[in-house]
């Protein structure tokens, strides 16, 4: 498929709000949105990213191109090809247009039981093709309330970037006890664990938070020094809502 704008995120900390529509939207749908969000998007604001499922990326990429928007999946397989029945690969990806690929969401973490070593291995595997990975990480509440917070992200950032090109990922924390609950981290708290990250990740790689990310928190939490942008699940899949979030964001 023809691509639009080609933005290379190597060495570049960009802001972006990038939305996870998860299990939801048709095919009519996604075109839609995509179709109605591109000419209200504004300059100088954040780089908007759309995570589809499967069966709408091809259609909402089509619609996206000659926009600023760039359409991606939500979990990408680590195998080029082969008798992997139900999942998707990454030539497969690339043929239908996508720019990116969720890793390590949550919920195929704790969901679909994918751990660390299969995530490391989908993202050596993304970076042999032209997506850019993004991967999440994020501690549950157990492990907040253990103090555990900067040993799980180490742990789960030195995996999944071992022999890894780190300059051309972009991390998303989700703390998984604010995904999906109405109960975002607050400002601080995410500059916090931001700014742990970003001892580990350098100076130019673009964190984003997600969790419970809303029109009413997303300035105060974009505002932080070290948070790139927003992953925003339930609030990207109307409109109004996205586009309130990205209308609250400036690139430095
Ligand atoms: C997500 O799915 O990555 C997410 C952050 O969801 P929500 O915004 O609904 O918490």
């Amino acid at each position: 498929m023809e691509l639009g704008i080609v933005l290379d995120y190597s060495l570049m900390r960009r802001v972006i709000v990038a939305g996870n529509w998860k299990m939801h939207k048709t095919l009519p749908e996604a075109v839609d949105f995509v179709r109605r969000l591109a000419p209200r998007l504004g300059e100088g604001q954040a780089d908007v990213w759309l995570a589809s499922s499967y069966t709408a990326l091809a259609v909402a990429a089509q619609a996206a191109i000659g926009s600023p928007i760039l359409v991606g999946a939500q979990n990408i397989s680590d195998q080029p090809d082969g008798a992997f029945t139900g999942e998707v690969s990454l030539s497969q990806l690339e043929d239908v247009g996508a720019r990116f690929a969720l890793i390590g969401h949550s919920e195929r973490r704790h969901v679909f039981g994918e751990s660390d070593a299969l995530i490391a291995s989908k993202m050596r595997h993304a970076l042999t093709g032209s997506l850019t990975p993004l991967l999440c990480i994020g501690e549950t509440l157990q492990d907040r309330q253990d103090n555990r917070t900067e040993a799980v992200l180490e742990q789960q950032l030195s995996t999944a970037l071992e022999s890894v090109d780190v300059s051309r990922c972009v991390v998303a924390y989700e703390p998984v006890w604010a995904i999906g609950t109405g109960h975002s981290a607050t400002p601080e708290q995410a500059q916090e664990t931001h700014a742990f990250c970003r001892t580990l990740l350098g100076a130019d790689v673009s964190i984003l938070y997600g969790g419970s990310v809303k029109p009413d928190n997303a300035a105060a939490l974009m505002s932080q020094p070290d948070i790139d942008g927003v992953l925003v699940g339930g609030a990207s899949l109307d409109l109004e809502s996205f586009l309130s979030i990205i209308q609250e964001s400036h690139q430095p």
